[in-house]
């Protein structure tokens, strides 16, 4: 069976419908987003940890950089007028130890530079916000850092594309494409103008189906986490992070006081196996041997690679990560923590031709078609500002 839309986008992660809206508000029409999931939020976009960044991190002139505090206030504007969960608890960041200090007037030079709001504070000033955290001589105080609950916007976004006419085919997965302008699926077989590619963890597959992203390959990174027992909770009011290592585009082990209270603490960020592999080695596949491959190479080749993977590896042990979290929360005890299900994989890519980590999103044109790459975190919080650039860049 044949069908046909104008702009068919592959994948209803946040990227996806967040593109679907853009340009549904810019008055385009038949546009169908087609997802092999029977649900949003499947993957990334409804497992990562609920933080709107408030663009503190991000080197200038990175995409991160220029949507991170425009895609965050779009957020909390999104959330208010559909009345959807918004906590806005801000954040302190602190040096785990004394050698990672200084790195906080880099990190403050950074946000200045992207517009987000930030201030170093005392240790006066951070134990009145945070009166557990480890008195530190400074920390940044984010004060627009806030939680959300991605499920929800992920549905309320839906619900607003779905009643705006926009078709979303669920259980729909895109699986090769036939002549330039018809996409394989698994319900058939679907026509286009324009295709944009926000597939996520597959975003490289798609990608180069169209010929295009060859130099990339992806490697996933799991996230597992865990949480303060309820009766401890108290020992955090918002969220506390580390001073990260600026050269990985991991954030370190965080604290974060989700939307329902409760006080989550990673994600690690640990070599998986396979795209979703969220349980123990439950998605093997031929893949996990090309993806195991690939981490070797980059252990071989890449020294940064190389320390950012070692180090998030002794992360599978709960006494590495209590050592790491009591860097920020010095009361902590193994007993204050519980394991959690909650778990998301980070699909990273790699630019195989300098076998360096990709830090940034990364969209490529190709006639008609668009593909996102490596929308990787802050992207739920960019989403909203950043698909403006998607949509200029696939209508240009
Ligand atoms: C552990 C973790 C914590 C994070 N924390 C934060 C945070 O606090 N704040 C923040 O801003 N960001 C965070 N992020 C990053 C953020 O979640 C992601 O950057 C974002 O969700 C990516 O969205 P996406 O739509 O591009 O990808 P996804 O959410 O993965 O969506 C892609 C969709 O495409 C579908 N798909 C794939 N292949 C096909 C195909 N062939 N046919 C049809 N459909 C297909 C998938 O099923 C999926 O639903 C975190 C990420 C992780 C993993």
């Amino acid at each position: 069976m044949e069908s046909g839309c104008e702009i068919l986008i592959v994948g209803a992660g946040i990227t996806g419908l967040a593109a679907a809206r853009e340009l549904s508000r810019r008055g385009y029409k038949g546009i169908t987003i087609i997802e092999k999931e029977e649900s949003t939020g499947a993957h990334a976009s409804g497992r990562n940890s609920g933080v709107l960044h408030a663009g503190i991190y991000y080197a200038s002139g990175s995409n991160k950089a220029a949507y991170c505090v425009k895609g965050g206030r779009l957020m909390k504007e999104f959330c208010r007028e559909k009345g959807l969960t918004l906590v806005e608890n801000g954040k302190v960041i602190v040096p785990g130890s004394p050698d990672k200090d200084y790195l906080l007037d880099e990190l403050k030079l950074r946000a200045d530079s992207a517009g987000a709001r930030s201030e170093i504070i005392d240790r006066r000033e951070l134990l009145k916000l945070e009166p557990h955290a480890a008195p530190v001589e400074r920390a940044l105080h984010s004060p627009d850092t806030a939680v959300i609950d991605p499920k929800e916007i992920l549905v309320a976004l839906r619900n607003e594309l779905e009643s705006s006419g926009v078709t979303i085919k669920f259980g729909t997965a895109f699986s090769g494409l036939k002549g330039s302008q018809t996409a394989a699926t698994s319900s058939g077989d679907i026509t286009f103008s324009k295709f944009i590619n926000a597939a996520g963890a597959y975003a490289d597959r798609v990608a180069s189906a169209f010929g295009v992203g060859g130099q990339y390959k992806t490697l996933p990174f799991k996230g597992t986490y865990k949480k303060l027992i309820k009766e401890r909770a108290w020992l955090v009011k918002a969220n506390i992070y580390p001073v990260p290592d600026l050269g990985n585009p991991f954030l370190g082990v965080h604290f974060t006081k989700s939307v329902h209270g409760d006080v989550y603490i990673g994600p690690t960020a640990i070599p998986a196996f396979g795209r979703e592999e969220y349980g123990v080695l439950d998605d093997l596949s031929a893949e996990s041997f090309s993806i195991l491959l690939r981490d070797g190479i980059l252990l071989l080749v890449n020294p940064d690679f190389r320390r950012a993977a070692l180090t998030e590896i002794k992360k599978y042990s709960t006494d590495v990560l209590l050592k790491e979290a009591r860097g920020l929360l010095p009361e902590l005890s193994k007993s204050d923590i519980e394991d959690t299900p909650k778990c998301g994989i980070r699909p990273q890519l790699v630019d195989w031709r300098t076998k360096k980590l990709v830090n940034d999103f990364v969209l490529v044109r190709d006639g008609d078609s668009l593909h996102v790459l490596n929308a990787i975190s802050p992207a739920f919080t960019c989403s909203l500002a950043f698909a403006g650039h998607v949509a200029d860049t696939l209508l240009a």
